[in-house]
């Protein structure tokens, strides 16, 4: 098999992106400013067939205040590039399981019926990714957080800089800068406070929010960089088809927006992404499981023995690409002091701004492979009726709720819950005048879906990550209540009760 190299990479997403309706990208703005984002998409490569097949992808840079992320599972909050581009993949993974459960055959997964081996580290049958699969990440830029920090240190100017330092912050911030060389960094990463976006952004290592207006709401989502890391020990499947998928690690991960960088810069950028992106995973998660069998030395087996933590580290291969993104920050700024530079005084050039719209992509999805999504709503700014859920047309595939929804939907979990009623027919009954029989108390919630037995290592090793000395141990964990709600995007008002009950 040739192992596709990072611009092969790089090149297939930008070719999905390339076929955007016009309306889903950045436009120029009614004052003439030119927006720009970031593109990020999954990419596959099979033994079989070496084409790369590029099954998700994301635009944008935007997420929700803290005080908007929804009840029902019915909105996006983080609508980074690289987050749609991991829940587009699940989408991408929901969709292949359907497929097959309706007698296709799949180039890219082994259905658990035919993969029956048991290891140590599941205890029933799932489905994964067929032997030989890779799995690539390209992001047109360095992910937010703390893997670009370096890089903003060296290209902030003194302006954007004071802008960010007066963002207040989190809290437990200790406002102490570390300026921990990249070389040495992964064993100074001991800070353990969430710092706010891009402030004081010389210290090394730290758990950051993503980065937003100083005037907008705060956000309680945490940068891309924190994200991505965790996947190198969790997988990028998510809780949910943790229950039915083995853990779905990243190979390789392909970074662009670097290419203006000469060679000693691009060295340091890349080892920081190295210590960034796996190196602070790798070493938080030993520290908390030698602290936890420390604490319980008369137990035999502690329940960190029975993770296997080396079978769970991922490093993903890392490497830039010379690959342009032609909506990227400095081709926009480059075609802005273009159009300017024939009169700088009579057409000073038009301000560069980061775009409004978010969109996803998720290849063969019908109807339409790609989703436009705003303000956390698929077209956006939809006014909330009622107490329910937003309408399903409002809703982007990739919220909580209509993942959550397609995953029940498929054969293999049958067993585990009952199905009920998909909206949509039931939406047709209301109208021909049928009975809503589907009312029953058997509806699971989110929360509990994710609490299953089925998922219990990937819960282990979640909680092993966030407890303490582990520098991940101060993530921010959305309250439960988030999750308390069923299929059809009703609350459960027991939610407390049952989150004792489920645990
Ligand atoms: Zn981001």
């Amino acid at each position: 098999m040739t192992r596709a190299t990072p611009d092969d990479i790089a090149r297939s997403v930008n070719d999905v992106y390339k076929s955007f309706p016009a309306r889903l990208r950045p436009d120029i703005r009614p004052n003439g400013a030119l927006e720009w984002t970031i593109l990020a998409g999954f990419v596959l490569q099979s033994v079989e067939d070496e084409h790369l097949n590029c099954v998700s992808a994301g635009v944008g840079m935007k997420c929700l205040p803290a005080s908007r992320i929804p009840l029902h599972g019915d909105m996006l909050h983080d609508t980074h590039a690289e987050i749609l581009a991991k829940r587009g993949l699940a989408k991408w993974i929901l969709n292949e399981l359907s497929s097959i459960e309706a007698g296709n055959s799949s180039a890219y997964l082994d259905y658990s019926e035919h993969n029956e081996q048991k290891t140590h580290t599941t205890r029933t049958p799932k489905h994964s990714f067929k032997a030989g699969v890779q799995v690539y990440l390209y992001i047109s830029a360095l992910p937010c957080g703390d893997a670009s920090m370096a890089h903003t240190a060296d290209s902030q100017d003194a302006q954007e800089a004071a802008y960010y330092s007066a963002i207040p912050a989190l809290r437990g911030f200790d406002g102490v800068a570390g300026a921990a060389g990249a070389a040495s960094a992964a064993s100074e990463a001991t800070a353990t406070s969430v710092t706010r976006g891009r402030m004081d952004y010389t210290k090394r290592g730290s758990i950051r929010t993503k980065p937003g207006r100083a005037d907008a709401g705060s956000t309680n989502s945490l940068s891309c960089s924190d994200k991505l890391a965790t996947y190198t020990l969790l997988g990028v499947q998510g809780g949910l088809l943790a229950n039915i998928m083995q853990p779905v690690y990243i190979h390789n991960i392909v970074i662009g927006g670097v290419s203006s960088v000469d060679g000693e810069g691009r060295q340091k950028y890349l080892s920081e992404c190295h210590r960034s992106l796996y190196l602070r995973v790798e070493e938080s998660v030993r520290e908390s499981a030698k602290e936890s069998a420390q604490a319980s030395p008369s137990r035999l087996d502690t329940p960190t023995d029975h993770l296997h933590l080396h079978l769970h580290l991922h490093r993903p291969v890392i490497a830039f690409t010379e690959v342009r993104f032609c909506h990227a920050k400095e081709e926009v700024e480059a075609r802005a002091r273009a159009s300017s530079s024939q009169d700088a005084n009579e057409h000073p050039h038009p301000p560069v701004l980061p775009a409004m719209h978010c969109a996803n992509y998720v290849a063969g999805d019908s109807p339409l492979q790609t989703e436009l999504v705003i303000g956390g709503l698929k077209n956006g700014n939809f006014r909330r009726r009622g107490g329910g859920p937003y309408w399903w047309k409002y809703r982007s595939r990739l919220c909580r709720l209509d993942l959550m929804r397609h995953y029940l939907s498929l054969e293999c979990v049958k067993g585990v819950k009952s199905v009920k009623k998909g909206e949509r027919e039931r939406e047709s009954d209301v109208k021909s005048g049928k009975e809503d029989d589907a009312d029953d108390n058997t509806n699971p919630t989110y929360f509990q879906l994710k609490h299953s037995e089925a998922s219990n290592t990937y819960r282990r090793l979640k909680h092993l990550l966030r407890t303490p000395p582990s520098l991940f141990s101060e993530w921010i964990v959305t309250h439960p209540k988030h999750a308390h709600f069923d299929s059809e995007g009703r609350i459960n008002s027991d939610g407390n009760r049952q989150q004792r009950k489920v645990k």
